[in-house]
């Protein structure tokens, strides 16, 4: 990162990632209920495929299927959620702040 405190030039800047952890979060819930219809399908290929192994098969790849849609349902929306939240910090809510005169400001967008 190569900004700098808009009022004493300091290149020495905290950033505050208040809403970045909260993007994540939502994004995961948010990610993870997408993963959810992810989730149905896998679980139907999971079945087509466990069908060959017998009745057995097909519960273990309902399951498995479900449980591989939702993760990577919430673990898509995490990133994105973080990425939002990154620049709502850094651009909006001015969460930069110079650690040597202890100014706070936005990034220019
Ligand atoms: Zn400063």
């Amino acid at each position: 990162m190569s900004f700098q405190c808009p009022r004493c030039n300091s290149r020495n800047i905290a950033y505050l990632r208040t809403v970045m952890k909260v993007g994540a979060t939502v994004g995961a819930v948010g990610g993870a209920a997408r993963g959810a219809s992810t989730a149905f399908a896998g679980s139907q290929i999971g079945a087509t495929v466990g069908a060959l192994a017998g009745p057995l098969g097909i519960t273990i790849g309902r399951v498995s299927g479900a449980i591989l849609g939702g993760l990577v349902g919430g673990v898509g929306g995490c990133a994105l959620g973080a990425q939002l939240g990154e620049r709502l910090d850094r651009h909006v809510l001015a969460n930069n702040l110079c650690l040597v005169c202890g100014h706070r400001f936005n990034l220019p967008t």
